[in-house]
């Protein structure tokens, strides 16, 4: 494991921050209205890389940290990405020979306004945590059909939609939708009363492809992760799911964190998938450690009150990895291009402490949470705010993720009355 790299900024230097020298995630912000920029978060500040580009302090061989998104660079190949990476520890270092011109482009974190940091090109969402997978299908199906067949051979996923990803601070409007009357009464349009949360992570795919890759190339090809809610209207998704899937019920919005961190800075926390229950087909078989140590966690907080944490849980648990999710959405020849996120889908651990939806934590509404307030939960209620945190931890510094926050606004009144 490495150490922890000390910076000229001292607020990176601190064990506790999401933001050491070793982590350098990528996000846009802007100050007050003005236009959006990209920006690396150090410590307690967001270093303003497009103005260090623009005076030659950073050369990365053509502008490409001029757009307010971080797609070109993406698109610029792995050889800049590294070249970038380099380019920043040398500036950041403690013993950075351009600290004094460093510092004048540096902006405190709290007086930035942070946005979606890449254009999400295409949404897919996966299905590959078994406890997850395990635990739904038991109060779907019963638990002889809790697994479905196919679940231990390929990465189960859908097509999502890249139009309703927004970034962590953008509030969430509960959904009118068509549910399932009871028994054998006529469905009926109404606002989901079953809204839910999904703790994921989300993979960025750097570079494009034209036809099947393996699951080595499809490591390569990821340029880093973010956290993921997944907002999920249990009800809408219950009526609407057979025999195609999830559709509106997936589709009023999925929540990324505002840091993309690099496959670079995690590096240090890659680990092995679980041991595999079948053996895999040779296309999708593990090709050396592609999951990483990253430790997560979300807390539910009711206005006017604090927060609590509602499950903790790890990225280790998932079955398979982002890479061999991407190799099988390539399999058919799907084309997949720079701005592609996949979601893992939901991370839940063994206990109930540790899965990552209410849907589950609540049992489907059977087994209520306390809050630390004396409230309880099956599900989010209007005007929650969920926060899912995540940081790969090493003994003295932590690759954080920053926040993945939303709050759930009441339903308007009936759109179509
Ligand atoms: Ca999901």
């Amino acid at each position: 494991m490495t150490s922890r790299l000390s910076s000229h900024v001292v607020s990176a230097n601190s064990d506790s921050t999401d933001f050491p020298l070793n982590n350098l995630p990528y996000g846009v912000f802007s100050i007050d209205s003005g236009e959006r920029r990209c920006g690396v978060a150090i410590g307690d500040y967001v270093i303003d890389v497009a103005t260090l580009e623009r005076d030659g302090t950073i050369d990365l061989g053509k502008p490409l940290l001029q757009s307010g998104v971080w797609n070109p660079v993406m698109e610029a190949g792995s050889d800049v990405w590294e070249q970038l990476r380099l380019r920043l520890i040398s500036l950041l270092d403690a013993n950075s020979p351009d600290q004094n011109h460093v510092t004048n482009a540096l902006v405190p974190l709290t007086e930035v306004r942070l946005h979606m940091p890449f254009t999400v090109a295409e949404f897919t969402d996966f299905y590959a945590g078994k406890h997850h997978a395990t635990n739904v299908g038991t109060m779907f199906r019963g638990p002889e059909n809790a697994l479905p067949p196919n679940w231990l051979h390929i990465p189960i996923g859908y097509n999502g939609r890249a139009s309703s990803v927004v970034v962590s601070g953008t509030q969430i409007r509960r959904p009118w939708g068509q549910l399932k009357g009871p028994d054998d009464a006529a469905p009926r349009f109404a606002p989901c009363a079953r809204f839910d949360i999904e703790l994921e992570i989300g993979a960025i795919v750097g570079q494009s492809s034209d036809g099947p890759v393996s699951v080595k190339t499809a490591d390569e090809m990821i340029f880093g992760y973010v956290l993921l809610n997944d907002w999920s209207a249990r009800d809408i998704q219950a009526w609407e799911y057979q025999p195609l899937g999830p559709f509106q019920g997936k589709a009023t919005a999925t929540s990324i964190s505002p840091w993309i961190v690099t496959k670079a800075a995690l590096e240090p926390f890659r680990c092995d998938a679980p041991a595999r229950e079948v053996e895999l087909l040779p296309h999708l078989k593990d090709a050396g450690p592609m999951l990483y140590d990253i430790d997560l966690s979300v807390t539910l907080q009711p206005k006017g009150k604090g927060p609590t944490v509602i499950t903790q849980t790890n990225y280790n648990e998932m079955y398979y990895s982002s890479a061999q999710q991407l190799a099988h959405h390539t399999s058919s020849g799907c084309p997949m291009r720079v701005g592609d996120l996949l979601g893992t889908g939901t991370i839940s651990g063994a206990n109930k402490e540790n899965r990552g939806a209410l849907l589950e934590i609540s049992w489907g509404g059977k087994e209520p949470i306390t809050l630390d307030s004396g409230e309880t939960r099956s599900f989010v209620e209007d005007h929650d705010t969920v926060t899912l945190f995540g940081a790969a931890c090493a003994n003295d510094y932590r690759i954080g993720f920053g926040r993945c926050e939303g709050t759930l606004l009441p339903a308007k009144d009936n759109p179509f009355a």
